[in-house]
């Protein structure tokens, strides 16, 4: 017996087949084009997004006969919209990086405290709700066509189980459906009022279920399955993390870095400029999590490696970092494109502070992996003022927790344990748990705890002077960037 879970990225579309133990038996991926038509505009094509899915799965069931059920996780926020009829799509999916909906969202910033109140969001342009908007006023006939209701609004996994099903089920899970900016996350709803806001008929909208639940029969496939369980991707790996008590922790350090909460079953917003998102909700029972991401995090090692050229591979990092004591007194503030959780500064501009004659590559690369452990403090920091709540342990995946040394680090900084599980897959995985409980192989999340294996455990080990003095540092260079000199922010 096995599960297939389909893990849509922004980046690739992959499928990979779980063992009911949870084991990868195997996985089939292909990269997946972003396209840039204009300065802040990011899309995709939604026909690369299908056949590359297809493709994928079909791989695998060309030579799997015992399947059992689909699961399906995805990028959050990238926002399709298709003719219900014809099953075309109206134009490219508008990937969640894209920020053409600025000015929008800026114009209607006195309705943010409303708009927090019930979705958990901050008023931006990164959610679907001005993207579905954009497609309707600068589409020839959208609007037209949308208020006969003849059109279709999903994020991905929507727009999969739509082909996925051949057109028979218009279906989104409720983790999808809360980063949309249209769901009233407090009523479990599509809200009224916010669709009267962003002038979205509400009409467009898929049905929205819970993670496990019946989404239709996967007939697209040769081999039909059940779709059965479906999250978007930080909450799935959530899932994959088993972090199913309050105050639970995991944190995915990709690209980016994506930090979720869960906060129990009441909603709650944060002061703290974090979002609340819904972590997931399984037999009618829901939890919250608070959310915070780090726009950075293993991308500033990729710049080391490909704009700087001080190591091949990014594994490479790692000895390099350790070949010298210190990072000599260097600061490496990565705010590429601005600081993300708790500042929201856009305008800020990634920096390296404290050079010296003796610095070098080794000091400047271990100042980048010290970043990950900087930059996560500051987000738990918020998280916990907002929890009332200390963490005592972070559950951690992504490319980056190969390397020890942040490991160790993130360890020494946050002054928690810091565990990394044998399975990193955790999104894939989250997705595919969900799936078995919806096809009967585990009875719940308790089940899925007891799957939950821990590969290595990280200790704090650094001593208080050391630590304080670091910290220090770190929040002094942040001041600094956060400032935006006027050379930057009118550069911008
Ligand atoms: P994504 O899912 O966002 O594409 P991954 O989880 O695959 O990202 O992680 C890839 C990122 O992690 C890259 O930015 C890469 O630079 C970084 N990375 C991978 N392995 C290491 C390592 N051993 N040391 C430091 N950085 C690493």
């Amino acid at each position: 017996m096995s599960i297939l879970s389909i893990d849509q990225g922004t980046t690739s579309s992959r499928a990979i087949l779980f063992s009911e133990e949870g084991e990868i038996l195997e996985t089939r991926q292909k990269e997946l084009t972003l396209v840039y038509p204009q300065k802040g505009w990011v899309e995709q094509d939604p026909e690369h997004i299908w056949q590359d899915t297809l493709w994928a799965c079909e791989e695998i069931l060309d030579h799997h006969k015992d399947v059992h059920a689909l699961g399906i996780t995805n990028q959050r926020e990238t926002t399709l919209v298709w003719n219900k009829v014809t099953g075309q799509t109206l134009y490219n999916a508008i990937v969640w990086q894209d920020r053409r909906t600025a000015e929008l969202c800026e114009s209607l910033k006195e309705n943010e405290a409303m708009v927090q109140r019930k979705t958990g969001l901050m008023l931006d342009p990164y959610f679907s709700a001005t993207k579905i908007a954009w497609i309707l006023d600068h589409v020839e006939g959208a609007r037209a066509l949308a208020d006969k209701g003849a059109l279709a609004f999903g994020t991905v996994d929507c727009f999969l189980i739509w082909r996925l099903t051949q057109g028979k089920q218009h279906l989104t899970d409720i983790t999808n459906a809360s980063r949309t900016m249209l769901y009233n996350v407090v009523e479990q709803k599509w809200d009224e009022e916010l669709c009267t806001l962003f002038h979205i008929p509400m009409s467009m909208l898929p049905d929205v279920k819970e993670n496990v639940d019946e989404y239709g029969q996967a007939t697209a496939l040769s081999q039909p399955l059940p779709i059965c369980g479906v999250a978007g991707d930080q909450q799935a790996a959530l899932i994959g993390q088993a972090c199913f008590e309050t105050g639970m922790v995991k944190s995915t350090y990709g690209t980016g870095c994506f930090a979720l909460m869960n906060i129990g079953t009441h909603f709650k917003v944060s002061k703290n400029r974090l979002l609340t998102t819904v972590a997931y909700k399984i037999n009618g029972q829901i939890n919250y999590a608070l959310e915070g991401s780090i726009f950075v995090a293993g991308a500033a090692i990729q710049w080391l490696r490909d704009n700087l050229e001080f190591f091949e591979e990014a594994k490479d990092s790692e000895a390099l970092a350790r070949s010298v004591e210190d990072s000599n007194g260097v600061t490496f503030v990565p705010a590429f494109t601005g600081l993300g959780a708790p500042y929201w500064n856009p305008n800020a501009r990634a920096a390296i502070l404290g050079l010296t004659r003796e610095s070098n590559k080794a000091h400047i690369t271990r100042a980048a992996l010290e970043a990950q452990a900087f930059q996560t403090y500051d987000l738990m920091g918020a998280m916990e003022k907002d929890s009332g709540g200390e963490s005592q342990i972070i559950r951690v995946d992504g490319g980056l927790v190969h390397n020890q040394f942040v490991c160790q680090f993130l360890a020494d900084i946050l002054e928690v344990q810091i565990d990394v599980p044998v399975i990193t897959e955790t999104t894939a995985l989250g997705a595919a748990y969900l799936a078995g409980i919806g096809a009967g192989f585990y009875k719940g999340l308790e089940d899925i705890s007891k799957r939950w294996h821990l590969e290595r455990s990280f200790s704090p080990a650094m001593d208080l002077g050391t630590r304080q003095e670091a910290l220090k540092r770190w929040e002094e260079s942040v001041r600094l960037i956060n400032q935006s000199p006027s050379f930057l922010t009118n550069y911008v």
